[in-house]
């Protein structure tokens, strides 16, 4: 005992590692202290620093879920034609550090000869982020990376090309509540029919205060059914968000027919220059349809293509939508405005202001 208040234990560490370790030399000399950086090509950013140090970058795409032989072949290329040092960004690009400009085009080559894209920077559409999906989560209601690979399969001239107003975030997320995040694009699981409950597995799976707790309109009540304690729902009130599913798995909402996909449009993150913008819904109900999405990812293109003809330089496009207006917005991507756009829900007054229609 005594020995041990001497000598406290070392605590466990879990969470990311001190990312310190893994930076170039060259990153960690100027840390906190570059000057400028310029854009030479699509794919490649070249940052100085106050030293006089420059250090350049080369972006390629992936999958995001990767096989341990890509990372090898991404690791390989790295110590060949680069300096040995790579990072990955928050949307699954890969980035290679090197500080001698004559690395660059080799780099850029080896990359593109193995079949990876180098580009995703300054004006294009850089890599639609997206959620685990299927691999690590309980919920989702559809395969995330499978909409990412069918919908940049077809956006591969926009990620090598910088041939857009401004950059083009996308992203997806395979539940209706979760991750995911503010995108220019986002595309998100909608659900449009209640949960449906087993009533023989909740008394033994749920927690029940706390499934009534987790839904936002109060629609969930415990309830006894055929003499077991269960819940019910109150469908006038349910608003299908799906948040009673995770802690109980027999209100089970996700389905192949009722279990949709819809697209929000505007999201923006706050930063030096601008205010956050919320996205708005702009098409709903888009069939979940593997293994290539073909219905999302051409209204993606057509949002996409009214922005890159429409919009100025520089605007993003919530600045865009911002200038022209919702009403010009639909008809410039010929997307239908529907009832389903209204809030209709009864707490609406306090999220009107979410949807294209109407403002308090
Ligand atoms: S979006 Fe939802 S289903 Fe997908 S990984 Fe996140 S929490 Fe899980
Ligand atoms: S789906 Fe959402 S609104 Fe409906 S009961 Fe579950 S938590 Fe409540």
């Amino acid at each position: 005992m005594a020995e041990a208040q001497a000598k406290p234990r070392t605590p466990i560490e879990s969470g990311c590692p001190d990312g310190f370790q893994y930076m170039h030399p060259v990153m960690r000399k100027n840390f906190g202290q570059w000057w400028y950086h310029e854009h030479p090509r699509p794919g490649v950013l070249r940052h100085v620093g106050r030293s006089g140090d420059e250090i350049w970058t080369v972006k390629a795409g992936t999958q995001r879920i990767l096989d341990v032989y890509t990372i090898r072949k991404l690791c390989e290329i790295g110590d060949i034609y680069g300096d040995g040092y790579v990072r990955f960004t928050i949307r699954s690009n890969i980035e290679y550090m090197v500080s001698d400009p004559a690395k660059v085009e080799p780099l850029v080559k080896a990359l593109e000869d193995t079949g990876f894209i180098v580009g995703g920077t300054a004006n294009s559409v850089t890599m639609i982020s997206h959620t685990q999906g299927w691999l690590h989560c309980d919920i989702p209601g559809t395969d995330a990376s499978g909409v990412v690979k069918s919908m940049m399969d077809e956006l591969i001239d926009e990620f090598r090309n910088c041939q857009m107003p401004n950059r083009v975030h996308i992203t997806t997320s395979c539940c209706q509540i979760n991750c995911g995040g503010q995108g220019d694009i986002a595309i998100n699981i909608q659900h449009t029919k209640p949960p449906r409950i087993n009533h023989d597995q909740v008394a033994n799976v749920c927690e029940r205060p706390s499934v009534v707790a987790r839904c936002p309109v109060a629609a969930i009540r415990p309830a006894l059914v055929n003499g077991k304690p269960s819940l019910e729902v109150d469908e006038k009130k349910c608003i299908c968000c799906g948040a009673c599913y995770p802690p109980c798995p027999p209100m089970q909402i996700n389905d192949p027919e009722h279990t949709k996909l819809a697209i929000w449009v505007g999201g923006n993150h706050s930063n030096a220059r601008s205010k956050p913008s919320f996205q708005k819904l702009v098409a709903a109900g888009i069939p979940n349809n593997p293994p290539r999405w073909p219905e999302a990812t051409a209204i993606v293109k057509r949002i996409l293509r009214a922005y890159k003809d429409n919009a100025r330089d520089w605007e993003r496009i919530n600045d865009w939508v911002e200038r022209i207006g919702w009403p010009r917005f639909f008809e410039l991507t010929d997307l239908p405005f529907t009832k389903f756009h209204i809030d209709n829900w009864r707490g609406a007054r306090n999220s009107l202001n979410a949807s294209t229609h109407i403002r308090f």
